[in-house]
This record gives C-alpha cells, structure tokens and sequence, in this order.
C-alpha cells in the first residue's frame, strides 16, 4: 500500500489536467492535494492487478491460438496477431516493473495513469482485432470459443481497470465493437441475434464497470477522510495545539521510553523544566494575541536548539520540558553538556523578540534534574527538575539551577502550604489587617485590606508567598471569597460606628484570575447587598497587567461594577507595560505608584523622574495617585512637592488588625467616603 514514504509521489499528479477522473463522482475529496492522492489511490490499484490480468491474457491468448489454428485460418496473421499480443505483454510488464520502481523515486501520478489509459486503447485494439483479421467462418464452436474469450477478456478487463474509467470504458469499446459489426457482416439470423446480445453485454459491461469505479472511489474517499480523522484525533491528544509542541501526555510517554531506555544502556538523561519568567505580565498587558505569537516563537527557537532525537514539551501555560539524552561518558562532562544547552536555550529565550510591533524581553528560569543521579522514576526527575526551576526563580529569575536534595524541601513546602491554607480558609484561621492611606494633610482617608496567615507550624507566612501559590492551586477563589466576606463585614462595622459620610474608603486586592472569574460583579453586588455597606466605600486594587489585558472586555466588566457604586484603583503602577491610550479609557479613580520606584524617589534620577511623570499623567487623565512604600517624611516631602494625593507606608502604619486601627480613625477626623479620588 501506498505509505507516508510516498508523499512525493502524490504531490505531482495530474489529474486534474488529464481529466482521467471523472470529477462528478468525487463529491468530498476537496482540494487538489486530495485528488492527487485519491488519483495515486486509484492508479495504484489499476498498476498492482497488471501481473494477475497478464496471465491470464498469456493463458486464454494461447488456448485461442491451438483452437485457431485447427481452422484453416492464414498461419502468418495468427501468428502475428499472437506475437502482437505478446508485444503488447511485454510493453504492459515493462511499464508495471517501471511503475513498482518509480514509487520509490517518485513520479507523478497523473503520468501513470495516462500510461495506463494509452496501454488500455493498444490492448483494445489488439483485441477488437482478433474478429476482423481471425475469423473461423462457418465453424460455430470455434466461433463461440473466440467470442467467449472475448467477453471473458472484455470483462476482466473492465474489471481490472475499473478505477480509471476512461481506460476501462477506453477497452472495452475497442475490444467489443468489432465482433458487433463481424456478427452483423455475417448476415444470418443467429449471427444477428448475436450482435444484439453483444451490443446488450457491451452495454450492460459499460454500466457496471462505471458502478465499480464509483465504488471503489468511494472506498478510497471514506478510507482517506478516516485516516485523516485518526491523524487530527492523534495530533490533538499528544501535541500541543498552539505551538505544535509535545503536549504532556506526549511528554509522559516519550519520558518513560527514554527513561527506560536510558536504565538499559547505562546512560544519563537531563529533564530540563522552564517556567518563563516574565510571561504573565506581557500576556495580561499586550493581551492574548501577543501573548500566542510570544508563546510560539520561544517554541520555535527550543526546537531549533535541541538535537532530533531530543524532545521539547509544552506542559501548558509558559511552562516547557526538554528531555536530552545524555551518551554515555563521565560526570562532568555530562554535566558540562546538559549545563550548555540550559545555558543556550536560556540565552536563546532572552533575545528579544519584534510582535506586532512590539519589542518583547523574556526570560527563563530553568530547573535540572538528571537520572540516574537526582531521581529514579519520571515522576521524581519531574519533580525535581521543577524544584529546581523554582530555586532559579528565586534566585532572581533568568537562571539555571541544577536540583540539589534541599530544593524538595522547597517544592513540599509548597505543597504543604496549599494544604494548610485550604483548612485555614475553611476553619476561619485567616485575618484581614489594614493600613491607612493618608492625604496630604496627614488624614488617614482610605485603608488597604491585606490578608494576614499564621500557619500552624511555620508561623505567619506572607501574602507575597502564599497568594502565587493559592493561585497556582485554584485556591485563590476560595480564598477571595473569605477575604471579600470579611472586608465587606469590617466596612460595615465601620460605618456604624463613623456614619458612611466620614468612613474611610477600603481597598481590596484583586488576583488578575479574580477579576477575571465569571459572577464577578454579581458576587459583589451580593455582598454589598447582604452587608449593607455603601458601596463607594469599597475599592477594588487590580494590578496594571489584570487592567489591560483584553480591555475590550475589561472595559465593560469595569463599568458594570462602577454601576454598582465600587470604584477601581490600578495597583502597582509602573511595572506593566500599560499604554497611555489605554489608560485613557479606563474607568478608575486612583493609580498606586508601585513601591519599587517610591523606594527610589530620593537617590535615583530617573525614579524621580518616572513618578514624576505618572504623576503628571494621572491628574491629566483626571485620576487621584497614591504612593505605597512610604517610609520617611523625606520621601513624602518630595512626593507631596510632586503633586501625588495620597500616601501609604510605614511611615503612617504597618497594616494591623481593625480594632487596632480605631482610635486613630475616631480621633483623626476621616474625611468623607470617595477621598481618595479627585
Ligand atoms: P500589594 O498589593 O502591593 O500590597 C502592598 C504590600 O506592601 C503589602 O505587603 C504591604 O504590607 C507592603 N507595604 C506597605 N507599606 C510598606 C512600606 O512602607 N515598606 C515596605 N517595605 N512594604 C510596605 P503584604 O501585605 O505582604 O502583601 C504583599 C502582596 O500580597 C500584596 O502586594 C498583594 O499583591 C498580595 N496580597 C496581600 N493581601 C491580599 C489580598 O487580600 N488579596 C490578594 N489577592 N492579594 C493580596
Ligand atoms: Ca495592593
Ligand atoms: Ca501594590
């Protein structure tokens, strides 16, 4: 059967252009590359019953010969009407010898059947010859020997041909017509009767052959649409779909293959785990769009790194496994040659990349493990190669790490920490604190919820660590809940005891996966509704990447949940790579100049000049800003001299539990709700 190895052999056919296939019975083969292949098909079939319809013509033209050479018949046009036949043969092998050896070397198909259909029109001719030149006259069981021959040959023929109807038609039109008009000739009653039957079987054989080539096509059709399924059923389970990459599954199996092969022949295997560092924020703030295009293009260049017979795997996300084969040699220098493809392909991910006309910096933190040295299932290479990846993040990102026993404390502790906070969350073991933003004159006017955890055995563990993990691990929606809940409850406190007028406005965190989880803005409405606050005390902090990304769509959630009376902060400004056009159209009240650069304010020019231009920016665009990371009066002179609104920092208070905080809210004479815009 014709197999992948062929695929050149399909590409050139010309059936199209030959018109061998009559194109009416070829309703699904759509495209051209279809028909090429369907052409092949049928050809193929025509090319591969030559040796079988050889022989038997070789048998029923030599029985014909003895019979007719009884008859009387001129010797010398018997003979070379045999010797026709067998030239005929001869020519019919050669070309099928010539076919079988040009499916290794490719020729077109549509040639082939060309060749078919000029070898079908010689051998009718051949044939319809026999009743015109030979013609036992008067000698009826001769006669009726001649004409079975001719039929039975007709018939296989037609068979035979069957997938390339012109030829089939071609034969039988040659070989049968001439007996027609020989019977005519002859004149007498039976003869007569004879011819018509023969016109009839001549017709009928025409049909039928007609029927088979719609049959077999068919056949053919649906046998290719199923293995095209099968192909797409394949591709889809065990590759990527954006990037065409190993998907896990795929990983997972070639991992074990590799794996036991390594353990037979004594060799290493490095399984070098990526996690891009900087993805997220591109992807939020340039949108998906970029995003796939970014996602691709490092795809591209990991595989145009690795040797053939290594694998790079897409485990979803910006996440990305490279299994290399490591020959068998002494440590270091395998260590050498795994440390230089990590190194590589992590210099090769940070090369810049141009996408729609941005220029996009990546990088990638890249974990280590290798077999038989740091793990001896997959799963443990898997695990170890990730701990390690993490020790590269921590060790500020665009590394390689190399796993070491201690890393595995790491990834369990990571573990552990979902499991803790998922009881905590359950048993009512969290807290929220606060930490007052002030105004110029020194009021505290807003307050920002942070969430606060003790963990049972490691003590309190910070936000900054475990919300990347609840989000990781899906808890982030259980745990937004909680938080939502009990910052909602405290405002209402608040609000009974200061009166809504002079409560201050509270700031609530939104993971990027929050803001986009559906049933956002009816889950708020309902906790407004069920704690009866006023809603304008309530603000929610999205991070600059959770505001840009698809703005067409955020744009909208945003104002419905402005509707509502909850106004928009955007939180750590300055570290996305917001556009000033988008900005623009954004509903919110208040930009959060990220820490980072309010750290720097006072020692570095170009801080001073980046907060000074958002400042700028903000209040043309109409929106209040506050600083976060405040920690000296210093700090907050030139910010103030600067023209920021509002401050937060240590300088005016840690976030502490509420009760804590209110004194200072009673004594300090809050301003009214809404303070903190413009
Ligand atoms: P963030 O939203 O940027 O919160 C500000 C962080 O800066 C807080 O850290 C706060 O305690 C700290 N901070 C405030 N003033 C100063 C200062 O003057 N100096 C210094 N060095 N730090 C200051 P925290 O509470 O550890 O929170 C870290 C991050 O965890 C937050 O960053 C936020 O992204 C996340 N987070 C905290 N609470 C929540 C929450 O309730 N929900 C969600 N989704 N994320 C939260
Ligand atoms: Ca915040
Ligand atoms: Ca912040």
């Amino acid at each position: 059967m014709i197999n992948n190895n062929n695929k050149s052999y399909f590409a050139g056919g010309l059936a199209l252009e030959t018109g061998l296939l009559p194109n009416a019975v070829l309703p699904s083969c759509s495209s051209g590359q279809d028909r090429h292949r369907l052409e092949a098909e049928l050809t193929h079939c025509v090319y591969w019953s030559i040796p079988l319809s050889l022989l038997v013509v070789l048998i029923c033209s030599s029985a014909l010969l003895l019979i007719l050479a009884e008859t009387g018949l001129d010797a010398t046009t018997l003979v070379g009407w045999y010797l026709a036949v067998l030239i005929m043969m001869l020519l019919r092998w050669q070309g099928y010898r010539r076919y079988t050896q040009a499916m290794v070397v490719s020729v077109p198909a549509g040639d082939w059947a060309r060749y078919a259909l000029i070898g079908a029109v010689v051998s009718g001719i051949v044939w319809g010859a026999l009743p015109l030149l030979l013609w036992p006259a008067a000698q009826p069981q001769q006669q009726a020997a001649e004409m079975v021959v001719l039929a039975g040959i007709s018939a296989g023929g037609a068979v035979t041909l069957a997938p390339l109807l012109p030829a089939a038609l071609a034969f039988l039109w040659l070989a049968l017509p001439p007996l027609v008009a020989r019977l005519l000739f002859e004149g007498d009653t039976v003869s007569l009767y004879l011819a018509g039957l023969s016109v009839v079987y001549l017709l009928a054989m025409s049909a039928a052959t007609r029927r088979m080539n719609i049959l077999v096509e068919t056949a053919f059709t649906t046998r290719y649409q199923r293995e095209q399924a099968e192909a797409q059923v394949k591709q889809q389970a065990f590759f990527d779909a954006l990037t065409g990459l190993a998907n896990r599954r795929m990983l997972h199996e070639r991992l074990q293959e590799e794996h036991a092969r390594a353990r037979r022949h004594g060799q290493r295997l490095a399984v070098h785990f990526l996690d891009l560092d900087n993805f997220k924020t591109i992807n939020d703030s340039l949108g998906h769009q970029v995003g796939d295009l970014l996602l691709k293009e490092v795809a591209r260049r990991l595989q145009g790194r690795v040797r053939e017979e290594d694998l790079v795997a897409r485990l979803g996300g910006d996440e990305f496994v490279i299994v290399q084969g490591v020959p068998e040699q002494a440590q270091d220098q395998a260590q050498c040659d795994i440390e230089r493809l990590a190194q590589d392909v992590r210099r090769l991910v940070a090369t810049p990349y141009r996408i729609q006309g941005h220029e996009l910096h990546l990088s990638t933190s890249i974990g280590i493990a290798v077999f038989p040295d740091d793990g001896d299932s997959v799963e443990e290479l898997m695990q170890h190669a990730d701990a390690a990846m993490y020790k590269a993040k921590d060790a500020g990102r665009d590394a390689v790490r190399f796993f070491l026993p201690d890393m595995q404390a790491a990834a369990l502790r990571r573990l552990d920490l979902v499991k803790a906070l998922r009881a905590a969350i359950r048993e009512d073991r969290l807290e929220v604190h606060y930490q007052p933003q002030v105004d110029l004159a020194g009021r505290v006017v807003g307050l920002e919820a942070l969430v606060r955890w003790t963990h049972p055995e490691h003590g309190p563990v910070s936000p900054g660590e475990f919300v990347p993990v609840a989000e990781e691990s899906g808890l982030i929606f259980e745990l937004h809940d909680w938080i939502q809940k009990q910052v909602c409850c405290d405002i209402r406190r608040l609000q009974d005891q200061l009166g809504a007028a002079h409560c201050p406005v509270v700031s609530l965190n939104l993971s990027p996966l929050e803001f986009r989880r559906v049933g956002l803005v009816e889950r708020l409405q309902e906790t407004v509704r069920s704690c009866g606050i006023a809603p304008a005390l309530l603000r929610l902090e999205i991070t600059e990447g959770a505001a840009m990304e698809n703005i067409e769509q955020v744009i909208p959630r945003m104002e419905a949940i402005r509707l509502l009376g909850i106004g928009f902060s955007i939180d750590d400004f300055g570290t996305g790579y917001s556009s000033l056009a988008y900005l623009k159209r954004l509903p919110v009240d208040s930009l959060k100049i990220d820490r980072s650069f309010v750290l720097g304010v006072l020692y570095d020019p170009s801080d001073a000049v980046l907060v000074e231009t958002i400042i700028n920016m903000a209040h043309n665009l109409g929106i209040a800003t506050v600083a976060e990371g405040v920690e000296d009066e210093a700090t907050r002179g030139f910010l103030a001299k600067r023209g920021c609104d509002y401050f937060q920092g240590w300088h005016f208070g840690r976030a502490q539990p509420l009760a804590e905080l209110q004194p200072l809210l009673r004594a300090g004479g809050t301003l009214p709700a809404a303070a903190l815009s413009r």
